[in-house]
């Protein structure tokens, strides 16, 4: 098995879950654009949002909603973006769903399309 998250998935490689639900998990990015920086990752090797089955679509949305009220609250952010990559034209480096998540404040400058 070459992919990472599937990899994260199955406990091969260890990372603390910030969030998890049935189907969808949430952890820090390895490389935080903003201090904050999570992915929503689903547990099933999708690769983009066109492969997620509607009936999975609630969990989804709980798992990205989740995972902002934890972030923002732990960040003291503001808001936040979420910005979701599909096909490596859109510049998905990994070609296993996930959506990433930036905690915002005010003036921070952040460049989170860098
Ligand atoms: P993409 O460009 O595919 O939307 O973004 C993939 C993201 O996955 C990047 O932000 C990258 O830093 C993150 N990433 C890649 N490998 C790992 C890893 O092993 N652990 C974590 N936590 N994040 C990773
Ligand atoms: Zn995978």
């Amino acid at each position: 098995m070459e992919c990472i998250f599937c990899k994260i998935v199955n406990g091969e490689i260890h990372s603390n879950k910030i969030y998890e639900n049935d189907n969808f998990f949430s952890i820090l990015d390895i490389n935080q654009k903003v201090d904050g920086h999570s992915l929503v990752i689903s547990k099933q090797h999708f690769v983009t949002l066109l492969d997620i089955p509607e009936d999975l679509s609630s969990e989804l949305i709980d798992c990205i909603k989740k995972t902002a009220e934890i972030i923002i609250r732990g960040k003291n952010a503001e808001g936040f973006n979420i910005v979701n990559n599909n096909s490596e034209s859109a510049g998905q480096l990994v070609n296993h769903f996930h959506v990433h998540l930036f905690p915002r404040k005010k003036n921070d400058n952040a460049n989170i399309f860098s």
